[in-house]
């Protein structure tokens, strides 16, 4: 698996950062974002270091980015997002990208929130 050391979600995938995980399997990792915009906030991760969304292979790729968003409605709704949610990869620079291992945002839960 593709890891690189100095990422911060390698670091937690590795468990050398302490995260609140709210899902994991062989391909994932999902924790609770550190500062939520709202009162579901979770990060999708793939375990394997992806940088951005900018450096899938269509090829490799397009078959986990699926499974990616298939896990958005459970978990939302398992965490409380029961009346609909928000899915967002902010991808590189102008994408307002700040960690640079592939990551969906699931946002949700009862209005109002802090952003978004
Ligand atoms: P983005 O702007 O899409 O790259 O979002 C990165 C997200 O990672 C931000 O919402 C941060 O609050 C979140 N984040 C950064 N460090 C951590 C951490 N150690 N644990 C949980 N979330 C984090």
């Amino acid at each position: 698996m593709n890891v690189d050391h100095n990422c911060i979600f390698c670091k937690i995938v590795a468990g050398q950062i302490p995260s609140r995980k709210a899902y994991e399997d062989d391909e994932f990792l999902v924790f609770h974002d550190i500062a939520p915009w709202a009162p579901v906030h979770l990060l999708i991760i793939p375990k394997a270091h992806i940088a951005t969304l900018s450096d899938i292979d269509p090829s490799q790729d397009a078959g986990m980015l699926g499974r990616m968003l298939a896990l958005a409605p459970r978990l939302a709704r398992e965490h409380g997002a029961t009346n609909g949610f928000r899915t967002i990869i902010n991808t590189g620079s102008d994408g307002g990208q700040e960690v640079y291992h592939l990551h969906m945002h699931v946002i949700g839960g009862p209005r109002p929130w802090a952003k978004g």
